[in-house]
Parts: structure tokens; C-alpha cells; sequence
């Protein structure tokens, strides 16, 4: 058998198990409408929570720092990939996230993988809310720690687990800030008691936190007021750009310099996408108009959901789950919405847990009042047509 036919055997039962998956292609520039496959439509599945993606400003920094300093690095940071903007971009991200020194990685992924690669090793254990994202729970792969997985959210299991570890070198706590297919936010302020109660690392996916979360959108650390040992980010998402990093102690930052194989051994991102970066910082820093409007409008849509008899899951963020449970009423009901001009994908196992098929909305701070009203509407009048809400509760958007 070639190996064109053992893979078209095996892509055939994706197929078969309803996991193929094709790819969509956007016209435009990142914004609350795009040209989606030909057809226009209101954009409610981006990460570009604040609408910083396609911002004049950050473009603008992006071509100048092309113009002076070209398209590509060339080189890891180590040897001849280091300059001036990626050392900037450093420094705001530390001042940002309110920490010694920050370290860029190419992206967010490769930020999970390089310290959860280099920091626990063997000896020492992990233990990971069962719904990190894939970037973490690849990272605890590769690490030679022992790891055990807690329910979501679950305090008493992870107090019940830290206290089974104590007999480890050393134990690490890993959860995302904000949970990306459930909205969900991690108490950080309770899982940083039990860390120190048991003597345990707390390391913080904070890619959907950053930026959003928290009362200057610092992040999930600000939201409860606590420090984590180390923090990851991505610069994918409210912060419009690309590229990831850890940010912490300087003795931290200085470990993951010396060990985090993919900071190491990849090309470092363009000095254009550092001067972007940094620029979409310095206007979340200065100006919290977005921010706020983004906090109004996630809430406003959650309530009014709710009023409608949906079920959401998730709490205060810009991420959105409308559980449907079933996969083919999910991917029915995004098919209606995308029918209607809407562009909100169904989520389906095993990207979730069978029977919790969903529609993840995501808002950003672009969207208009118009276009809330009408994702509401669209969502009431398919959910009742679909028999998924009745007639007795009714949202006020109808
Ligand atoms: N962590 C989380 C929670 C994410 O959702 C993502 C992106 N989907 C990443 C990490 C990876 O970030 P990046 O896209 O910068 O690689």
C-alpha cells in the first residue's frame, strides 16, 4: 500500500466519524464582518477581542518595522535572531503583565511547549485541569513529570490530588486563565492557596485572559489579585498580532533562555510583528474604552441569552458557549445561522465532551449594538424553530 492510500484509508474514517475537518477562507481584513467563502457575513467566532487586528495604528507600526528592518529575522534568538524590537516588546510585556521579564516565542503553543518541556521534570508531577487547552497538555506530554488530570474546575479533586503528591519533587499546578471552548475562568485565588498550602507551582495559560480579563484586562492574575509563578500568553488574540510568551521572575525568564528547546532552536518572530505587538499593548494600556465596551457587550449578550431559556456556559468573558448537546442539531443550528448572514461555528466532540455539542460565540468590542440585536434575534427565532427554547420564556430582543 502506498502511503497516499494508507492515509486516504485513514482520512476516510475520519470522514466516517464525522471528524473531517476543511478549511473556511476569509476575504478580508479581521473585523466584525468578513467575506467567508464567497459570502458576507457578521463575524461572531474571532479571538480579535478588541478589535486590534486590522487597528491603523498597529499596521502602521508593522510597516515602518518591515521598511526598516525587513520581513524576516533571520536567525534564533541566540545566534543571530535577536534585535531591538523583540528586546522592547520584552520589556512592555513584563510591564504589562506586572512581572520581572517576559520571553517571546514564536507563539503561544510553542510558549506551553517550551516550559512545560523544560521546568518539571522527572520526579515531580503535573496535574492539569482536564479541559487545557491541546498547547498545554502537548507541553505535559513531552515533559517527563508524572501527570493526573483534575475535573474542570474541580477544587476538592485537585486538593485531594496535591495532598496524594507530596511525596514528588515537585508539584505543578497547570490550568488556562480563561478556558477557550467554555468561557469558564479558573479561581485563581483558590488555586493559589492550595498551591502554596501543598507547596506546588502555579503556571497560567493566560491566552484568552490577556487583554480582557481582569479590571485593566492585565489578565486572569488581576482578576483575583494573585501572582503565579509562571505566566503564558499569546499576542493571537485580543492583542491582534502573533507570537507568544512567558513572562515571571528574571531567574524564570533567564531558565526558559537556557532551556525551552522551541525558544532555542526557532527563528524568532519579525521585528514587524514585535513593533504591532507592541504597539496593540500600549493602546490597551492607554485607552480601557474597548475593554469596557467588550465587558458591556458580553454581559448584555449572556443575560439576554439566558432570558431566552438557552443554556450558556461560562461566566463574564468575551467567549460565549450556547450548548446545544447534540453534534447534528449544533452543526443544524450553525448551518441556520450562517443561513442568516452569521458566522458561528458549531463546536462538536471531541473537541468537547460527547453531548455537548455547542455554539461558541465570541463578541469583540467592534461589534455594534445592530449587530447584537440581530445575533440575538437570529438565535431566538432558530432556537424556537429548532425546539430548543419554547415559547413561554422570552428574551426582551425578540
Ligand atoms: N492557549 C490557548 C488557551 C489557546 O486558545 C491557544 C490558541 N488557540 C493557544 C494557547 C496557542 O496560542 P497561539 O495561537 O499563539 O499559538
Amino acid at each position: 500500500m502506498s502511503l497516499d492510500q494508507w492515509l486516504a484509508e485513514r482520512l476516510s474514517n475520519t470522514k466516517d466519524a464525522g471528524l473531517y475537518r476543511t478549511l473556511r477562507k476569509m476575504e478580508q481584513a479581521p473585523g466584525r464582518t468578513n467575506i467567508i467563502d464567497g459570502r458576507k457575513q457578521l463575524v461572531f467566532s474571532s479571538n480579535n477581542y478588541l478589535g486590534l487586528a486590522a487597528d491603523l495604528r498597529v499596521v502602521e507600526a508593522a510597516k515602518l518595522a518591515i521598511e526598516g528592518f525587513g520581513t524576516g529575522s533571520s536567525g534564533s534568538r541566540l545566534t543571530t535572531g535577536n534585535a531591538s524590537w523583540h528586546e522592547k516588546l520584552e520589556g512592555k510585556l513584563a510591564s504589562f503583565k506586572q512581572t520581572e521579564a517576559a520571553l517571546l516565542f514564536s507563539s503561544g503553543y510553542l510558549a506551553n511547549i517550551g516550559v512545560l518541556s523544560s521546568i518539571p521534570q522527572e520526579g515531580d508531577i503535573i496535574l492539569s485541569d482536564e479541559l487545557n487547552h491541546a498547547s498545554l497538555i502537548d507541553g505535559c506530554r513531552l515533559s517527563k513529570a508524572d501527570k493526573k488530570i483534575y475535573p474542570h474546575l474541580h477544587m476538592e479533586m485537585l486538593e485531594t490530588l496535591l495532598k496524594e503528591s507530596m511525596h514528588y519533587n515537585h508539584r505543578f499546578i497547570v490550568t488556562d486563565g480563561v478556558f477557550s471552548m467554555d468561557g469558564t475562568i479558573a479561581p485563581l485565588d483558590k488555586i493559589r492557596q492550595l498551591a502554596d498550602t501543598y507547596d506546588a507551582y502555579l503556571v497560567v495559560d493566560d491566552a484568552h485572559g490577556t487583554g480582557v480579563t481582569g479590571e485593566t484586562g492585565i489578565g486572569t492574575c488581576e482578576r483575583f489579585g494573585v501572582a503565579c509563578d509562571v505566566i503564558i500568553g499569546t499576542l493571537s488574540k485580543a492583542v491582534g498580532c502573533e507570537g507568544g510568551f512567558a513572562a515571571g521572575s528574571r531567574t524564570l525568564i533567564d531558565f526558559l533562555r537556557n532551556h525551552a528547546r522551541s525558544f532555542i532552536f526557532q527563528t524568532s518572530i519579525p521585528q514587524s510583528s514585535c513593533a504591532a505587538a507592541y504597539t496593540a499593548l500600549a493602546i490597551i494600556e492607554s485607552d480601557k474604552s474597548r475593554l469596557q465596551q467588550l465587558k458591556k457587550l458580553s454581559n448584555h449578550i449572556r443575560k439576554e441569552l439566558v432570558e431566552m431559556d438557552f443554556y450558556i456556559r461560562g461566566e463574564e468573558t468575551p467567549i460565549i458557549p450556547v450548548i446545544i448537546g447534540d453534534t447534528h442539531k449544533a452543526t443544524q443550528f450553525a448551518e441556520k445561522l450562517q443561513a442568516k448572514g452569521i458566522f458561528a461555528p458549531a463546536i462538536r466532540p471531541p473537541t468537547v465532551a460527547e453531548g455537548e455539542a455547542r455554539i461558541r460565540v465570541t463578541v469583540t468590542a467592534d461589534h455594534t449594538e445592530e449587530d447584537i440585536n440581530y445575533l440575538l434575534h437570529s438565535f431566538y427565532l432558530i432556537g424556537r424553530e429548532m425546539c430548543i427554547i419554547q415559547d413561554a420564556k422570552i428574551g426582551s430582543s425578540k
